[in-house]
């Protein structure tokens, strides 16, 4: 497998989990350091590169939650977040944490592997390369991953980005959940439909203090959703 430049942390409280993590990761080109405690995090992100981080939600020394919000908020590197807890109630409150993706313990080493990869292929697409459409007051910066409304920026999570992005880019068109799903994540299996309403609603919350009185994102009853200004 070839090296890449790419570096991974790995938040991880049970060791052996994480030197497999390590091994296997290491194993497909990717760098790897490991923390073991949730408040070794922010002071080493202070002072080191991570492209993408696997945290576990259950950690001695802090809460993973507060601890996902806090790297979210400082630092622009996605977040693959793990947990045992499988409640659904706590599968919304990790995506709306500002988690980019969420896998239920126990999970096998190459599902992980393939998420991670998965997470890094969509960082490097350029999904809306076309010109914004000069009376839309959304511009799309590929690059950046941001979408600001009417030169205001949109706080998104990367899977916001991705949703939002590719609703923007076929007004009116009505899009399943499915389809939806098959957008944002590249390996949906552990992902249930609910997800994208979750998703849904938090980006309805985002766009509504910019759109005032104005729902954008349409619900259609037993077919999904569609993107409308009008
Ligand atoms: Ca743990």
């Amino acid at each position: 497998m070839t090296k890449t430049d790419r570096t991974v942390l790995v938040v991880e409280d049970e060791e052996k989990l994480a030197a497999l993590l390590r091994d296997y990761l290491e194993a497909a080109g990717f760098g790897v350091h490991c923390l073991y405690r949730a408040d070794e995090v922010m002071p080493w992100l202070s002072s080191h590169d991570a492209d993408l981080i696997i945290l576990d939600l259950m950690l001695p020394g802090g809460d993973g939650l507060n601890l996902c919000n806090d790297i979210r908020h400082a630092f622009p590197i996605p977040i693959i977040m793990s947990t045992a807890r499988v409640e659904e109630a706590d599968r919304l409150r990790g995506l709306e944490s500002g988690a980019d993706d969420y896998v239920c313990k126990p999970y096998s080493l190459r599902e992980m592997v393939a998420r991670v990869k998965a997470m890094f292929r969509r960082m490097e697409r350029t999904p809306f390369p076309r010109e914004n459409s000069p009376v839309s007051p959304f511009t799309v910066d590929p690059a950046r991953m941001t979408i600001r409304v009417q030169g205001q920026p949109l706080d998104l999570t990367r899977v916001e980005y991705r949703l939002l992005s590719h609703l923007l880019e076929q007004p009116g068109v009505v899009f399943s959940r499915d389809a939806l799903l098959n957008i944002i994540y590249d390996d949906y299996r552990l992902v249930c439909e609910r997800t994208i309403d979750s998703h849904i609603k938090n980006l309805r919350r985002k766009l509504a203090p910019h759109c005032p009185g104005k729902q954008i994102i349409h619900s259609v009853y037993g077919a999904g959703y569609r993107f409308d200004p009008e």
